[in-house]
């Protein structure tokens, strides 16, 4: 067990039970709710719609 902290409210997270969370390139980011995650994409739009690529 482990914990993160959601990026948005800063509040800690367990991972195994987190609400939400999201892959962002080669970083899994935690959320303690749905609602959070929504704002983190919004502020994030690239990251969130398309899969981690690297064309270079
Ligand atoms: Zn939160």
């Amino acid at each position: 067990m482990s914990r993160a902290k959601d990026p948005i409210c800063g509040m800690s997270v367990d991972t195994e039970r987190a609400a939400a969370k999201g892959v962002y390139g080669a970083e899994t980011v935690y959320f303690c709710s749905p609602h959070c995650k929504a704002t983190y994409d919004a502020r994030h739009p690239s990251a969130a719609s398309s899969p981690p690529t690297h064309p270079h």
